[in-house]
């Protein structure tokens, strides 16, 4: 599978997933997995943000983040200006797929099987997600 960086680099100028590691651009660029369980996010639980690794954009906010039990890291919310989302209707499933709104890299999958408030799961590749811990007493 082939992408060109031309259709993907748009207008953040951020280049093709300059700096991004081979597995890194398979994921947010040739719709990749990781294995379940590799990422070290999943244990993540300080406060902070979660952004984009392909661009830097912010995503998630380790409010929303919560131990789904897949081996992905799981968000019942995403900050809205962050993803956007489309149907995908590969390997037979049809599935939410979820990608940056500024890179438009692939990040993972909603699912409507999420606890409350949101009832949704933001099952993400935690190699794509790129962790900022909040600093102490700054707030967020
Ligand atoms: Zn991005």
């Amino acid at each position: 599978m082939t992408q060109s960086c031309d259709t993907l680099s748009g207008a953040n100028g951020g280049g093709c997933g300059v700096g991004l590691t081979p597995e890194q651009r398979r994921v947010l660029r040739g719709h990749g997995t990781e294995r379940p369980g590799s990422s070290p996010l999943n244990d993540e639980k300080r406060q902070g943000i979660y952004a984009c690794a392909g661009c830097g954009r912010e995503l998630f906010t380790s409010d929303s983040k919560y131990d789904s039990g897949s081996g992905w890291p799981s968000f019942f919310r995403a900050i809205d200006a962050g993803v956007e989302t489309t149907q995908d209707s590969s390997h037979g499933m049809i599935r939410t797929e979820v990608h940056c709104a500024g890179c438009k890299g692939h990040l993972g999958h909603v699912f409507p099987d999420g606890p409350q408030p949101t009832g949704l799961r933001y099952c993400m590749n935690g190699i794509v997600l790129e962790f900022r811990p909040a600093t102490q007493g700054a707030g967020l």
